[in-house]
């Protein structure tokens, strides 16, 4: 019985294997590996897609959205139907992922990740890749990894516009060494800038080819810049991440600002004109609220979320009470309607 596991693990990853920078000890390695996969919108499923083809055994992917049309476009994990059933990116993305890879294990978490949970969510493995859309999410990784010496990957793409930097805590720069705040021009979106899909395949690629050469321990071959390209002009640039700057609010002073700071009350979605409503944990009963709501408009459910539309408005709720309220940027509006229809 060993044996014919083993045979189909050699046959599944032999071409893996037969790399030799990898080799039967590498994917060896990589079965044995952990990693969290935060944000599994483009970038993310890209990710996610690769390292668990690749054999990662086990795959965290923490994601507070659900799928919708537009992003069938990029987001490689999903199809028609995640997208009908307004399926949790996280739900549906361990759902692909079973059907083409049985033998690994991965976790899904539809939540977003704060102060709070950081531990949780991001805790207990050797590496976390970032496939969010946000740098509040980005900074608030970055002080989790630093402080427990735990190396993460930035990727970003937006446009035909690809941007990583792999962190390696004690060792190489951060993220906050590099952009002591939020940087300008990266604020774009792909609400405002568009995104091409080869931008986000160009990006995962590169993370997760970095993700494996740590894994199987060829950390010699990690790349030591923040690498910019971009797809469309073919402009490209790299900047030293080699060492740590002294200075660093994160690395050198220890201060960790994101990861102390209190809760965040709301966050306005990437590519959407959202709002996401996540002040206190209310354990939501689907069948009970689908009831109230159903003389105010039309609802429907599943088990994973519940879909409640009222003119001009869309409100996707959870079931750990979490929000998110289409139709809106403004919280004060999206705070009103939660309270009407859901409780204060
Ligand atoms: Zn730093």
């Amino acid at each position: 019985m060993e044996q014919v596991q083993s045979l189909e693990f050699a046959e599944r990853y032999s071409r893996q294997i037969l790399f030799p920078p990898i080799g039967a000890a590498g994917q060896k390695q990589l079965a044995a590996a952990r990693v969290a996969v935060v944000g599994c919108g483009a970038t993310g499923s890209a990710l996610a897609s690769l390292l668990s083809r690749a054999g990662i055994g086990y795959l965290r992917i923490v994601d507070r959205d659900y799928v919708e049309p537009s992003n069938l476009q990029r987001q490689v994990l999903f199809d028609e139907s995640d997208a009908a059933e307004s399926l949790p990116k996280a739900i549906a993305a361990a759902r692909k992922i079973k059907s083409f890879n049985s033998e690994i294990a991965v976790e899904p978490h539809a939540a977003d990740v704060t102060p709070q949970n950081a531990a949780e969510l991001l805790g207990s493995v050797d590496l976390i890749l970032d496939g969010t859309d946000n740098f509040e999410t980005r900074y608030l990784i970055n002080d989790f990894a630093v402080s427990r010496e735990l190396p993460w990957i930035y990727a970003a793409a937006v446009a035909s516009y690809a941007v990583t930097m792999t962190v390696l805590p004690g060792e190489t720069a951060c993220l906050a060494c590099v952009f002591p705040d939020s940087p300008r021009g990266m604020v774009e979106t792909c609400d405002t800038s568009g995104i091409l899909n080869s931008a986000v395949n160009f990006v995962a690629s590169i993370a997760s080819t970095e993700a494996i050469k740590l894994l199987v321990g060829a950390g010699d071959k990690l790349r030591r810049t923040l690498l910019s390209y971009d797809l469309w002009t073919n402009d490209s640039a790299e900047i030293s991440t080699a060492k740590p700057r002294s200075g660093c609010r994160a690395c050198d002073q220890h201060d960790f600002a994101h990861l102390a700071g209190e809760g965040r009350p709301h966050i306005t979605l990437c590519g959407r004109n959202s709002v996401q409503i996540h002040e206190r944990q209310r354990p939501i009963d689907f069948d009970e609220i689908s009831r109230r709501l159903t003389p105010h408009g039309p609802v429907r459910h599943n088990e994973f979320v519940l879909k409640f539309w009222t003119e001009p408005y869309e409100l996707t709720l959870f079931p750990d009470g979490r929000a998110i309220i289409k139709g809106t940027t403004d919280a004060v509006i999206a705070r009103s309607l939660y309270a009407r229809y859901v409780g204060s």
